[in-house]
């Protein structure tokens, strides 16, 4: 069985159990970017926050897109969030390849080449990637000034979470 007709048969017995709240408006109070990576998923486990609480957007990465920065206006000024955290984390597979490594190989491997070059937003150093996430959301004018961005770091090994600044502190001379 495959895990889609797997999951459509517990979705059977999922819907078996009432829950009114289900129906209700979320009102989540954080928003959280985060890489598509499924080892950064139990973000309930990892952040001790309730599903309830938790507005979360997921790319590769993650990417801040402008896609993505939509989203985050969208969770600031109609669902309500009132922070927003950028959650990156160590051992990304997008660290592991370029845009035109990826492009490259694709073409080679599948005989096509895509209408025009893909882009998958790779990048090479997390702590660096999340400053620029800071910088991009910071920027928009749509996000409101009061609502903390903050960048973080999960380290994969250890399980913790580093805060990266926005701006690199200079060291005392
Ligand atoms: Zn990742």
């Amino acid at each position: 069985m495959s895990l889609i007709e797997k999951a459509l048969e517990a979705n059977r017995s999922y819907a078996k159990i009432p829950n009114p709240a289900r129906a209700e408006r979320p009102a989540p109070k954080l928003a959280v970017v985060t890489c598509m990576d499924p080892r950064v998923s139990d973000l309930p486990a990892i952040l001790g926050l309730q599903h309830a609480n938790l507005d979360v957007i997921r790319t590769a990465g993650p990417a801040v897109t402008d896609d993505v920065l939509g989203e985050l206006v969208a969770s600031n000024r109609i669902i309500g969030t009132t922070e927003i955290m950028l959650l990156n984390h160590t051992g990304c597979g997008f660290t592991t390849f370029t845009d035109e490594e990826l492009n490259t190989k694709l073409a080679t491997s599948t005989g096509d080449s895509s209408p025009a070059p893909m882009r998958f937003f790779s990048f090479k150093d997390p702590i660096q990637h999340t400053r620029e996430q800071i910088e991009k959301v910071r920027s928009h004018p749509w996000i409101a000034k009061e609502v903390p961005v903050r960048g973080f770091v999960l380290d994969m090994e250890t399980g913790l979470l580093k805060e990266v600044e926005a701006v690199p502190r200079l060291s005392p001379e």
